[in-house]
C-alpha cells in the first residue's frame, strides 16, 4: 500500500440488522468490505470499500491448492458515550505482516491497513452494536489469488477486511470451561507455521476438537508436537496458570501465537507489581501443582472470550478441577479491567485503545 487512495462505493439499499441477543459467532456481516489487489512488480493497487458480497476467483487461484492465506482477528466496541473503540488494531497488523513472512506472502502497509480499517468501520459504523458484552469483529485476511498450480508464493493477492456484529463468544460468558489435554493429535511444531495465523493451523486443529466436544469438553489443551509433554495454548487462545501465587505462561518458542490478549495480560499485571514469568511448563507440573493444592487458577486469554478460567482439565484418562471449577480472583479481575478498558468504562492508562 503506501499513499493509498480509497474509493467508496456504498451499498444502495442496507440491510437488516441481526438483534445481537442470541446471535452466532461469525454468520452476519455488515453492508460493506475493503479489497485491495496486489500485483508483483506494481504492489497494492485498487483500494476499495464496496457492498459485500462474493468474490470470483480463479479455479486454479493458489490459495484453493496450497493454502497460501493469513488472517486476523479483532473487534470494536461501543462505548456509552456512542464512541468506538479498536484495541491495538496496529498489534493485529504488526502480527499479520509477521505471518505473511511466515508464509511468503507480501507485507501489508500497516499504517494504512489501519485507515483502510478506520475508513471501514465508519461507513459501516451503525452496525457496531451497544448491548453490553457485543462488538464489532473484524477480520483482515489476505489469500494469493494467482492462477497457477506450481507449488511456488502466489505473484497476486488480495487483502480484505470484513466486519462481522457479535454478541458474547462464550454463552456461559466468563464462566469456567472444561478442558481436554489432547494427547494424540498436535496443532503445531517447532520451525512449522504455529507462531503464524494461517489457515492450515485451523484446519489441522478440528479433528481434536470434534473429540473433545463429542467427549464434553469445550476446547483441547495442545501439547508441544515433540515430546508432547509441554503446555502451549488452549483451542484459540493463550494460557496462564497462577501457582504457589505466581503467574506463568508458556513462552512463545515459534509454535505458538503470539496472542495480543496474552501480552496485554502480562503489561497489566507487571503494572499491578505480580510477578509473570515466560517459561517452558510441563503438564506433569500443572498436575502435580494441582494435588498439591498449588495450582490456584489457570484461564485462557483470547480476543474472542477476552478471558476464560478452566474449570477442569482431562489428562490420560485422569479429570482434576481448578479452583473447585469456579472462576477465580484473578480471572474475574483480569476480565473486568481489560473489558472496562476496551469498552470505555474505565481510562485507558495504557494508551491501548484507539
Ligand atoms: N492462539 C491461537 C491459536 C489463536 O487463534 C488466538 C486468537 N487469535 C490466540 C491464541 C489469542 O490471540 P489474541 O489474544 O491476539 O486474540
Amino acid at each position: 500500500m503506501g499513499n493509498m487512495q480509497i474509493s467508496i462505493n456504498e451499498c444502495q439499499e442496507r440491510k437488516t440488522k441481526p438483534s445481537t441477543d442470541g446471535i452466532a459467532f461469525g454468520r452476519n456481516f455488515t453492508d460493506h468490505m475493503f479489497i485491495a489487489d496486489y500485483t508483483e512488480g506494481i504492489g497494492w493497487h485498487d483500494h476499495r470499500i464496496v457492498p459485500y458480497e462474493p468474490i470470483t476467483l480463479d479455479p486454479s487461484a493458489i490459495i484453493f491448492h496450497y493454502g497460501q492465506t493469513v488472517f486476523e482477528g479483532l473487534k470494536a466496541y461501543r462505548a456509552k458515550d456512542g464512541a468506538i473503540r479498536l484495541f491495538r488494531p496496529e498489534e493485529n497488523f504488526r502480527r499479520m505482516n509477521e505471518s505473511c513472512d511466515r508464509l511468503c506472502m507480501p507485507q501489508i502497509n500497516e499504517a494504512d491497513a489501519l485507515e483502510a480499517l478506520r475508513t471501514l468501520i465508519k461507513v459501516d459504523r451503525e452496525w457496531v452494536p451497544e448491548a453490553e458484552g457485543t462488538s464489532l469483529y473484524i477480520r483482515p485476511y489476505m489469500i494469493a489469488t494467482e492462477p497457477h498450480l506450481g507449488v511456488a508464493p502466489s505473484l497476486m493477492y488480495k487483502f480484505i477486511i470484513i466486519l462481522s456484529p457479535v454478541g458474547m463468544y462464550y454463552k456461559e460468558g466468563i464462566a469456567p470451561v472444561k478442558i481436554l489435554v489432547e494427547n494424540e493429535y498436535v496443532r503445531a511444531v517447532a520451525g512449522g507455521t504455529g507462531a503464524a495465523k494461517t489457515a492450515g493451523n485451523y484446519a489441522a486443529s478440528l479433528k481434536a476438537q470434534a473429540v473433545a466436544e463429542k467427549m464434553g469438553y469445550s476446547q483441547v489443551l495442545w501439547l508441544d508436537g515433540v515430546e508432547k509433554k509441554y503446555v502451549e495454548e488452549v483451542g484459540s487462545m493463550n494460557v496462564f496458570f497462577k501457582i504457589d501465587g505466581e503467574v506463568v505462561t508458556p513462552a512463545l518458542n515459534g509454535s505458538i501465537l503470539g496472542g495480543i490478549t496474552r501480552k496485554s495480560i502480562i503489561e497489566m499485571l507487571k503494572s499491578w507489581g505480580v510477578s509473570v514469568t515466560e517459561r517452558r511448563i510441563t503438564m506433569e507440573e500443572i498436575k502435580t501443582a494441582q494435588q498439591e493444592g498449588r495450582l490456584d487458577e489457570a484461564f485462557g486469554t483470547g480476543t474472542a472470550a477476552v478471558i476464560s478460567p478452566i474449570g477442569e482439565f482431562s489428562w490420560k484418562g485422569d479429570s482434576f478441577t481448578i479452583h473447585g471449577g469456579k472462576a477465580g480472583e484473578l480471572s474475574t479481575k483480569l476480565y473486568e479491567e481489560l473489558t472496562d478498558l476496551q469498552t470505555g468504562v474505565k481510562e485507558d492508562t495504557f494508551g491501548w485503545v484507539t
